[in-house]
């Protein structure tokens, strides 16, 4: 581009005043949490007032695998925050 033709510096952030990011838009669920619009409340797992995630089990299965991933590092020597912080406490 010719240097005639190049946008200054003003214009410029003219332009890109326009190109800012709004926040996602929220709504309130049937069981009064904020939820984003089109997706699954990620407190009740309800879409369209019928269940779509089982939360509950949801949690059921990370509990499990946090435990299983302690318990891995347990095993292989390393040792997890939660112990650190159970050592520092006697000290
Ligand atoms: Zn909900």
């Amino acid at each position: 581009m010719v240097v005639r033709m190049r946008a200054n510096r003003s214009k410029t952030r003219m332009r890109r005043s326009h190109q800012a990011i709004s926040s996602g838009r929220l709504s309130t669920c049937i069981c009064g949490a904020l939820r984003r619009a089109h997706r699954a409340c990620p407190s009740c797992g309800k879409y369209n007032n019928r269940i779509v995630v089982d939360v509950v089990e949801r949690e059921k299965r990370l509990q499990r695998r946090t435990k299983k991933r302690e318990k891995e590092l347990r095993e292989s020597g390393q040792t997890t925050g939660e112990t650190k912080e159970k050592e520092t406490a006697k000290t």
